[in-house]
């Protein structure tokens, strides 16, 4: 886009809307608001020197090249009249009618925000932005349109100021043009920023660009020449484009470790088709011509950006020796790619429909980024940790990940399976038990990376784990997982209560039914101070009460009174851990290391969930803080154990049949088993619940002792 124009007229402004406007009403509309902000503007200078109406004007310009509707374009010359002026919303509304009027008073409340890189500000920032684009997306690209502007004439501001703009504008207006697909505004505003905050590197850089521009622009050229005689050749419609590199990204490359000579060294050609079909031939033809580079290519039009990008991207050796980076697309994506969610403006199937309600609508349904932050604002959270969260994870560089279909999930960077998981569906993450990227099994505090398939392995019995809080990088996945825990330790409780009662009313051989009669109950409740059968369950469940005492009170066995009502201490816990010291304590087995009963354990005392127990030698711990303490197995307890193994085989054959056989013979239950094939072998995952260490020993050396089977381990995660 062209600098700001000086001289530019209003007359500008209308040629270009009239461009893709047709209605003669909405063009006048659009001059009305125009006469109307000139007058009202009148008197009041820029600090460029300039009169004030220069800006409204730019404003409105730059709507046009987005193909704003005439209403946004409206708004555009008024967007300051209600703040800076002697204008009533009544007055405007009068005039300019509600919608341009709402239009106004959104940019207006967001302009009244100041930046600051305090928190209280953003959280204000934030959330305008969020309230002004669940009401109407408008507001939120005139106000990129007006930031734009202000930053095309950042000179006239006073140099401490500039580098508060400049900020703003990267870290915040630059990411939501992003994420609005808007990618004019977004490189522009970039290239701004990084003028006024990192000036060395930004004239470093373009002085660079400019010195081999020369035969660059010559190669290119040449290049195109050769490309557009082979799609010819074979009746490709088609028109090429050079385009034009931003010092921004560049910076950006750069500063991810590339050097300057592989950045400029690799030349862009865009190639503009008709069809989606006739993007894949013209890829074929040219892959048949030009060697592509390995791993270079990449189908954003089957899997288009969270962005709603599409284009079929290659690098190829080109002449000269120079590489080519080659976008092929149809018209249609790359009006999408230019323009974003903008570009649902210019769609031709909804010339003069209600292209509004489209352009909300299609921003509310396509754009996971509106999603994400319309989550973030439903959950309950403080505000600086709301900030945090929209700066981590919806404007930051995020990352990209594919369900195994294809799916494009939109991931804040250091995000584990498990945010993948939340993020699909948050039944998906509350049953997850174990994840597979990229065809490897990783544990579940695995970092994923960009481009990473993952496919998430889930047990609709399984239940989240205490010890993701800590894990997960998401603050939607960790409210969630809270979430979780808050509604169902009741509920837990009480089933487990439910259970150890029937079992033990089942050891002794008494009747469930008869007894829990009526008659029963009543004196339970009135000895043990409880009020209903879900209260005795609940009692039991969390430990207060032992299902034993309640047993022994109905039935009198015993000659000596037992006590009725029992300080929890370890032995007649239902727990399966013994804290020493500690009565009422939440006790999870890690995940990671999953103890079995007999192993040596370790307590770790988690920031506020209680206490999760390790096998000593787990290698997590050590990544802990020292907050360990010692605890037992409890051996009056029954139970058995999930823990997770590794199976060598020494063959490519499928022996997963004799695997599940030995396992179940060994009277161990199989909770699910995963084959990945390794170099010539497979490798299987196992997830078992064994009673113990002695069992799950027994366990190992007879698979190792299967003549398939090389070597059988207990993972760690
Ligand atoms: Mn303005």
């Amino acid at each position: 886009m062209s600098h700001t124009k000086e001289g530019l007229v209003v007359q500008d402004v209308l040629e270009h809307a009239k461009t893709y406007i047709k209605n003669d009403d909405e063009l006048q509309f659009i001059e009305q608001a125009y006469l109307f902000a000139k007058e009202k503007h009148a008197g009041q200078y820029r600090k460029t020197g300039e009169d004030y109406i220069i800006h409204p004007l730019n404003v409105a310009m730059i709507l046009t090249t987005i193909y704003a509707d005439y209403q946004t374009i409206a708004a555009g010359f008024l967007h300051d009249v209600l703040e800076d002026c002697d204008c009533t919303s009544e007055e405007m509304q009068e005039k300019f009618g509600p919608e341009v009027t709402k239009l106004v008073q959104g940019v207006t409340k967001l302009s009244k925000i100041h930046f600051s890189t305090e928190n209280e500000y953003l959280i204000d920032y934030y959330k305008k932005i969020i309230v002004g684009m669940s009401e109407d997306v408008r507001v939120i690209i005139i106000k990129l349109a007006d930031r734009l502007h202000n930053m095309r004439t950042l000179w006239a501001t006073p140099p401490d100021r500039q580098k508060v703009k400049a900020k703003e504008a990267l870290e915040i207006l630059a990411p939501i043009a992003h994420h609005l697909g808007i990618h004019k505004i977004k490189s522009e505003l970039e290239d701004l920023a990084l003028r006024y905050l990192k000036p060395d590197v930004f004239y470093d850089i373009a002085e660079k660009l400019n010195k081999t521009k020369l035969e660059r622009d010559r190669t290119v050229v040449d290049m195109q020449k050769e490309v557009s005689d082979l799609l010819t050749e074979h009746h490709i419609n088609h028109e090429i484009k050079g385009r034009a590199k931003c010092i921004y990204s560049i910076y950006n490359k750069l500063n991810k470790g590339k050097k300057f000579s592989d950045i400029y060294d690799l030349l862009a050609l865009r190639i503009l088709v008709h069809t989606e079909q006739e993007c894949y031939l013209a890829l074929g033809i040219i892959h048949s011509k030009f060697r592509p580079l390995p791993k270079r290519f990449k189908d954003y039009i089957a899997m288009p950006k969270p962005n709603m990008y599409q284009s079929l991207h290659t690098t190829v050796f080109g002449i000269d020796g120079y590489l080519f980076e080659i976008q092929i697309r149809t018209y249609d994506m790359d009006e999408v790619a230019e323009n974003g969610i903008a570009s649902h403006w210019a769609y031709k199937e909804n010339k003069g429909s209600n292209k509004t309600a489209n352009l909300q609508s299609t921003t509310e349904q396509k754009l996971q980024f509106f999603k994400s932050i319309i989550d973030l604002s439903k959950d309950k959270m403080s505000s600086e940790e709301f900030v945090n969260s929209v700066k981590d994870e919806v404007l930051n560089n995020n990352i990209y990940c594919f369900t195994p279909k294809g799916d494009v999930i939109e991931l804040p960077r250091g995000a584990t399976p498990i945010d993948f998981a939340y993020k699909i569906h948050t039944k998906v993450g509350e049953t997850t038990t174990g994840a597979i990227v990229n065809n490897a099994i990783v544990p579940l505090n695995y970092e994923l990376k960009d481009n990473d398939i993952v496919r998430i392995i889930t047990n609709k019995n399984a239940t989240p784990s205490m010890e993701w809080i800590n894990i997960v990088k998401a603050t939607t996945t960790r409210n969630k997982i809270k979430n979780f825990f808050s509604k169902n330790e009741k509920e837990v409780y009480i089933e487990r209560g439910k259970y150890s009662l029937e079992k033990e009313l089942r050891k002794k051989k008494l009747s469930i039914s008869e007894f829990l009669s009526d008659t029963n109950l009543k004196e339970i409740y009135e000895e043990f101070k409880m009020d209903s059968l879900e209260d005795i369950y609940l009692s039991i469940g969390n430990g207060k009460v032992s299902a034993l005492s309640i047993i022994n009170f109905i039935c009198k066995e015993q000659d000596t009174p037992q006590p009725k009502v029992v300080k929890v201490t370890a032995k007649n816990m239902d727990a399966d851990i013994i804290v020493s010291g500690i009565d009422k304590v939440k006790v999870n087995l890690a995940n990671c290391c999953c103890p079995v009963y007999g192993d040596d354990i370790i307590g770790y005392i988690t920031k506020g969930n209680g206490i999760t127990v390790h096998r000593t030698h787990c290698h997590n711990l050590d990544m802990l803080e020292t907050r360990t303490l010692e605890v037992h197995w409890n051996t009056n307890v029954n139970k058995r154990y999930l823990t997770n193994l590794l199976i060598y085989s020494n063959t490519h054959e499928n022996h997963m049949l004799e695997l599940i056989q030995t396992i179940s013979n060994m009277n161990v239950s199989v909770d699910g088993i995963n084959m990945m094939s390794k170099v010539g072998t497979i490798l299987y995952s196992a997830s078992v619940y064994v009673t113990g260490l002695d069992q799950l020993t027994k366990l190992l050396s007879t698979l190792e002792k299967q003549p398939y089977f090389d070597h059988a381990e207990r993972m760690m995660r």
